[in-house]
């Protein structure tokens, strides 16, 4: 008998049919020989609704109340899913989410997870009834007020009790059949994806792909759940979202389930900069001096434009490439120079590139704070940026490196008491 977190979006129980439906569903679940938990969101556009009542009265909302209001929508949803269990010859109970044990931080409207305990939620599932639990909202383990998680936060909490429970599958109900390769509201000739990996996953969410909250995404990463985002219309198999057995972590007792987790601090010097200047600032140049770059056959890295030095209606381009690469980039490009139009080339090779990487770096905003801080007080000048879901990157002048390396090190706290034993090689 398998255990199954099934979380059920706003609009698959919009209104009275829906939540029917979806109740049918559970049961044919649960018929089938499965623990079902369901969480739900709130019924249809609840949640701007209630944002908008509240809009009317004030938009000096206190945060705490504005929490208390948010969260009823999802109090709604999870008691008339339960009447409709049991109408339909089910057992079913419905929990809170403070009920259910969502324990977060205090942070109204984004509270993070600090800690799971769904001792009722397991409970009931052992006394043979469904257990309904509200999406999006915990209890504060220091105020003991309730929190909301941030919009379409039902999915966290659905992962976070796949995780807490040790479900087998955590199944994301929403009105289209998975995750495609585009959203197909946009691109109606998008595919459907019947598997994707934690990690690409991961940067669709950070980059505005709506389908999963992005937090859902990096807990189950974390914890190892597998997610199938599914059609609650549809009995076709969804999308499978895959946790690499690697990416899983082991979190001292105690410790907030959704806190950052650094990895390490890399470095690299293999790279050198190449600036384009004063390109004419028309569709179509970029194209241009990237097909160049392709056709010298080279690996770029980190691109940049900017407004350009050389006067308006111009911007600069500036990439990286391994050094290597880099005078045949060069060459290739003034070749070029005429028909592209741009004014002049700077190379630097004298760069060096310093990455964080871990997990959570794009949904925590301290990170970024620690990290150009210690940069800041370590008095190092960052020349270029780029940042994913799990890494933030600059670049600066290569005599600077080290110190750079050592200061973000100690920032984050990853220094230990000990030395690290070296037993060769110079590190180039
Ligand atoms: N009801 C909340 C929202 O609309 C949470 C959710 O749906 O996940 O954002
Ligand atoms: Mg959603």
């Amino acid at each position: 008998m398998a255990l199954i977190v099934q979380k059920y979006g706003g609009s698959s129980v919009a209104d009275a049919a829906g939540i029917k439906r979806v109740a049918a569903r559970v049961l044919e679940t649960r018929n089938a020989g499965n623990d079902v938990v369901v969480v739900v969101s709130a019924m249809g556009d609840t949640t701007d609704e209630l944002l908008d009542l509240a809009a009317e009265i004030t938009d000096k909302a206190p945060a705490r109340e504005m929490d208390m209001l948010l969260s009823a929508g999802e109090r709604m949803s999870m008691a008339l899913l339960a009447m409709a269990i049991e109408a339909a010859g089910g057992k079913a109970v419905s929990f809170t989410g403070s009920q259910a044990g969502m324990i977060t931080d205090a942070l109204h409207g984004s509270a993070r997870i600090v800690e799971v305990s769904p001792a009722r939620v397991r409970r009931a599932v052992e006394l043979g009834s469904v257990a309904i639990v509200a999406g999006f909202q915990g209890m504060s383990k220091d105020s003991k007020n309730i929190t909301t998680m941030g919009r379409g936060g039902s999915d966290t909490t659905a992962v976070a009790l796949a995780a807490a429970l040790d479900a087998d599958v955590c199944e994301i109900y929403t009105d289209v059949d998975g995750v495609f390769t585009a959203d197909p509201r946009v691109v109606h000739h998008a595919r459907m994806l019947d598997t994707l990996s934690s990690e690409e996953m991961l940067e669709l969410a950070a980059h505005g792909s709506k389908i999963l909250h992005l937090r859902c995404v990096e807990y189950a990463r974390r914890f190892g759940i597998p997610i199938h985002v599914r059609s609650s219309f549809s009995h076709n198999e969804g999308t499978w979202i895959v946790p690499d057995a690697s990416d899983k972590i082991e979190l001292p007792e105690g410790e907030p389930l959704e806190q950052p987790i650094v990895a390490g601090v890399a470095h690299d010097l293999s790279e050198g900069k190449v600036t384009v200047i004063g390109v004419p600032d028309i569709p179509g140049k970029a194209a241009h001096i990237f097909e160049v770059i392709a056709q010298a056959d080279t690996n770029v890295d980190m691109i940049v434009q900017n407004v350009s030095t050389a006067g308006s209606g111009k911007t600069d381009i500036t990439f990286t490439v391994p050094k290597a690469q880099a005078d045949r980039v060069v060459a290739a490009l003034r070749e070029a120079q005429s028909e592209v139009g741009f004014e002049d080339i700077e190379q630097d090779n004298k760069i060096g590139k310093v990455s964080l990487v871990g997990a959570a770096m794009r949904s925590n905003a301290g990170v970024s704070a620690t990290f150009f801080r210690a940069l800041h007080e370590a008095g190092i000048n960052v020349d270029l940026i780029s940042t994913s879901e799990i890494r933030i990157s600059i670049v600066t002048h290569e005599d600077k490196l080290a110190k750079a390396v050592e200061a973000i090190h100690t920032a984050f706290g990853l220094d230990t008491d000990q030395e690290a034993t070296v037993y060769g090689g110079t590190g180039r």
